[in-house]
């Protein structure tokens, strides 16, 4: 049933297309309506329809206002927003999202390909595709710098045939954030440093994996209400210099010593001391998708180590280049670092196709494999 529907998705899309409303070259953005109404089936529950549809469950509970959401029943109806993606290259790829966002991640999705892995660049990045259910896939990262306009997808087939389409990327929402360091936080702004130490982390975070290892959202790091001090794609200035770069992470109000779970199932590729980000965990979640810690009093895990979704890493600190205990908690996609928290809401564990251990309940979540 489940890809009868996904089918029937499909084909209205298709219709869309035909009809020419939308055309591959110059897609429309998804179009902002009410969405459609679903009938709630036996044996259904709330991540899988919220799959089907390509929306996270909490829009879901969100927009339906349930309270429970474990508990949905037969016959019950739910509002399903829409949220459509165009097909693009005559029904040969998609874009999730569409249009792209600064500083967020997306997934190209080759809808046919047996044989040889297609392969592919977005603005400059060497994609890395993966087989799923769903097709051939592969995640990248906006770069939170990049200039809104329309960037060029390049696709190339298993059997030769190049794809060429135009993908726009819009603007994220991020503000200057103004950081004042001591003299001697300062010193450690030396740009050999940074350089060196960004080399280091730039290979770990460049392995590649093609194994996705998560099967749900990402769960946050830290237990207990979490407050965000410093969010992501902020635009930093460093005692009142222009803005240079971007907030890579998001920081999160922690007290020294709180401990550090792991968001979700990885291997530690990187669990050592730096200058910078201090004591530093980075964890290789598969298919190009990693996650990094900074500035912990402790590392609890050794570089080679498997660890589960919620299993302890090390504890909040205020190592290297930190104004006060926080954790510095950052996600990159194919190597490009893009904002944590999307990730705590809308997963894409459906387009890699991993399923959830029947043993690990998450509200809303499914008994059953899928
Ligand atoms: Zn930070």
């Amino acid at each position: 049933m489940k890809s009868a529907l996904r089918r029937a998705v499909e084909v209205t899309l298709i219709i869309v297309l035909s009809l020419g409303v939308l055309s591959p070259a110059t897609a429309a953005p998804p179009s902002q309506g009410p969405g459609i109404i679903y009938t709630v089936q036996p044996g259904d529950c709330l991540s899988l329809i919220a799959d089907r549809y390509g929306v996270d469950v909490e829009t879901l509970v969100r927009v339906n206002n349930i309270r429970n959401p474990d508990v949905i029943i037969p016959g019950q109806h739910l509002l399903i927003p829409r949220q459509e993606v165009p097909l693009l290259a005559e029904g040969k790829a998609i874009v999730e999202p569409y249009p792209l966002v600064q500083g967020e991640a997306g997934i190209v999705l080759v809808r046919q390909c047996d044989g040889d892995l297609p392969s592919g660049e977005f603005a400059g990045q060497k994609l890395r595709f993966i087989r799923s259910p769903r097709g051939c896939i592969a995640f990248l990262g906006v770069y939170a710098l990049a200039k809104p306009g329309t960037y060029p997808l390049q696709i190339r087939l298993p059997d030769g045939a190049r794809l060429s389409i135009p993908v726009p990327v819009v603007a994220g929402d991020y503000e200057v954030e103004h950081i004042h360091l001591s003299p001697a936080k300062r010193a450690l702004l030396k740009p050999e440093l940074i350089l060196q130490e960004r080399d280091l982390v730039s290979k770990a975070f460049g392995r590649f994996t093609p194994e996705a290892q998560w099967y749900a959202p990402f769960s946050l790091p830290l237990r207990g209400k979490i407050h965000v001090t410093s969010p992501f794609g902020f635009r930093r200035s460093y005692n009142n210099a222009p803005p240079r770069g971007f907030h890579s992470g998001v920081d999160l109000r922690a007290k020294e010593g709180d401990p550090v779970y792991a968001p979700a199932p990885g291997q530690v590729v990187l669990a050592q001391e730096l200058t910078i980000r201090g004591n530093a965990v980075i964890l290789n979640h598969g298919a190009g998708v990693m996650s990094g810690f900074w500035h912990l009093s402790g590392i609890a895990v050794r570089e080679g180590e498997e660890v589960g979704r919620g299993d302890l890493l090390g504890w909040v600190g205020s190592t290297g280049l930190s104004t006060g205990p926080h954790l510095h908690w950052e996600v990159r996609v194919n190597g490009v670092a893009v904002n944590p928290l999307t990730w705590t809401r809308r997963g894409f564990w459906y387009e890699v196709g991993r399923t959830r251990p029947r043993h690990i309940r998450l509200r809303g979540y499914c008994e059953e494999a899928f």
